[in-house]
């Protein structure tokens, strides 16, 4: 705008100073032009009457500055100042003199051949019918122009000088007060009227301005209060992978104390399955992939964001899908087991069958046969009966209703109903306590004594003892079941309660373990608000405890 200003003030004052000039010089040439006509007229009012009074004898002796003619009625030269009259042709034709014989006087001008000079004429009809020109050369307004060009060069750089210092001066001064306008809060009454209803307009749009702030903010806010309450982590990044927007829930999954908004997202992390997803999604495809950080699955979904056809960034999400992982590795772990479990006794009980379709068995034989199909069948009843109770504590799907156990009366009929198995292994097995009520399934705290005593037996000593404890410890209903058996390695203890897991898997089978007792026993106790503890001494023996810590 100043500089805007500048150029016009200079350009004005340029157009200005010319048309002066300009002015000027025609205003002085006609003013001289005027003055020499009269000055004409008058010497040839003089030159009439000279010649009225003395004829031709006037103009012996004259002096004049002007050049005079006189000139007869028919045209032809009486008598010139300058020139001898018989060399000048006639004169009839000439415009002042063709004009003062007819309207009595006339004047004309013509140019010299350069233009540099022009003779101005002035003709007058005389009483005798003659006429008397008086002629006198002036300079043309080209020469005085020429004359003059050297001082309004001089001038024009003065005028330009002083114009560009005034332009300068002026330019800053008019932008100035338009500079200081406070933009924020313009005042339309200060400055310039002519600007006002601009000003007028600043201003509503900065209360428009201000809305749609607070509105953004409010909306930026409320995003940042939903997101940093998401579980999962979220992160928002332009298409150069520049971080926009994260929740804490992302920098919490990628094990990050903070992260600066403009930075790229790999700063966060640099894994193959992260880069990769980012990648893909920046190149315009929805991506999904699993990625193992500090001991954790996370799956990161990253989908493009895009304006019309163009892709404008990303957003990212990590979820956390650890559990889930590792949920679906137990099932993938368990429907092995299962199998393999299931494979064994059958593959048994076909084998035995398909030697007796073929009459190949010989008949002293034939009982042998018959008590390995029937003990391999027992076990795939009890291998099937075990899932069942598995897959309903694990679905929560246990179809009795709660009500009131004595857990002790409980302890002493297991007791009664696995005596002849103690007794079969010579094993001592008691009973102590007190009668303990505990709200809870009936069948599943039957199952809990029963599978922990029946491995107490199992896994005992020729003649070993079994103690069944029933009542409450620290206030807390328990159910403590100690031998005196064969014990658990200390490395082995806190992976007994897993599914299919035994110590000695061939002594197990053996004596018809299925693997999937103290998994029941430990999801009983869950089932019941309670967990399971062991105490173990190889050699020495195993203490197995449950406490219902909710009863
Ligand atoms: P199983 O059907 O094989 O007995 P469990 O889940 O009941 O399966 O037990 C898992 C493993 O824990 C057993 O195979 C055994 O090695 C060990 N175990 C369980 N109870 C005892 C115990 N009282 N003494 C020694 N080892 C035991």
């Amino acid at each position: 705008m100043t500089k805007k200003i500048f150029r016009s003030i200079i350009f004005v004052s340029i157009v200005t100073f010319l048309a002066c000039v300009a002015l000027i010089l025609g205003i002085l040439f006609e003013y001289f032009n005027g003055s020499l006509l009269d000055e004409l007229q008058n010497a040839a009012a003089l030159a009439e009457q000279g010649i009225t009074l003395q004829g031709s004898g006037y103009f012996e002796g004259l002096d004049s500055e002007d050049r005079i003619t006189w000139i007869d009625s028919d045209g032809s030269v009486l008598y010139d100042t300058e020139i001898d009259s018989g060399l000048l042709e006639n004169h009839m034709e000439r415009e002042e003199v063709a004009e003062a014989f007819e309207n009595g006087s006339g004047s004309s001008q013509r140019y010299s051949d350069t233009f540099a000079e022009k003779e101005v004429y002035y003709a007058k009809l005389m009483e005798d019918g003659t006429v008397i020109r008086v002629s006198s050369s002036q300079y043309t307004v080209w020469t005085i122009l020429l004359a003059m060009i050297q001082p309004t060069i001089f001038l024009f750089i003065i005028v330009i000088l002083l114009s560009v210092f005034m332009a300068s001066k002026l330019s800053k001064r008019i932008v100035k007060p338009i500079n200081e306008i406070d933009i924020g809060s313009p005042d339309a009454d200060e400055n310039y009227p002519e600007i006002s209803p601009l000003i007028k307009k600043i201003s509503r749009q900065n209360i428009l301005i201000n809305r749609q702030m607070k509105e953004l903010k409010r909306a930026g806010e409320e995003f940042m209060t939903i997101t940093s309450n998401m579980a999962e982590g979220l992160i928002i990044i332009d298409k150069n992978t520049k971080i926009i927007s994260y929740n804490t829930g992302a920098l919490k999954h990628l094990g990050v104390e903070s992260a600066e908004q403009g930075d790229s997202v790999f700063t966060l992390n640099r894994s193959q399955s992260f880069t990769n997803s980012i990648d893909n999604a920046l190149k315009g495809t929805n991506s999904e992939s699993l990625m193992e950080l500090n001991d954790k699955v996370y799956e990161i979904l990253a989908n493009p964001v895009f304006e019309g056809d163009k892709i404008t960034g990303a957003i990212i999400l990590i979820v956390d899908v650890t559990e889930k992982e590792q949920r679906e590795s137990l099932r993938r772990e368990f429907t092995s087991n299962v199998s393999h479990e299931l494979k064994t006794p059958l593959t048994s009980i076909y084998g035995i069958s398909e030697i007796m379709v073929n009459g190949i068995v010989k008949p002293e034989d034939m009982g042998h046969f018959a008590e390995t199909i029937h003990s391999e069948s027992g076990r795939l009843i009890n291998l099937v009966n075990d899932i069942i109770k598995l897959s309903q504590l694990d679905e929560k799907s246990i179809t009795t209703e709660n009500e009131p156990v004595d857990i002790f009366a409980l302890a002493q009929n297991v007791a009664e109903r696995l005596k002849d198995l103690a007794d079969g292994n010579g094993i001592e097995i008691t009973v102590e306590g007190e009668n303990t009520v505990i709200d809870g399934a009936n069948t599943i705290l039957d199952e809990i004594i029963y599978n922990l005593c029946e491995n107490a037996i199992k896994y005992n000593k020729p003649n070993g003892k079994v103690n069944i404890f029933v009542g409450r410890q620290n206030g807390k209903p328990v159910i403590r079941v100690a031998d005196t058996g064969i014990g658990i390695p200390d490395a082995d203890q806190p992976r007994i309660f897993e599914r299919f897991y035994r110590v000695d898997k061939s002594h197990s089978r053996k004596i018809g373990g299925t693997g999937l007792g103290l998994s029941i026993v430990k999801h009983g106790a869950a089932y019941h608000g309670g967990h399971v503890e062991v105490e173990s001494k190889l050699g020495e023996g195993t203490v197995f405890t449950v406490i219902f810590d909710n009863n």
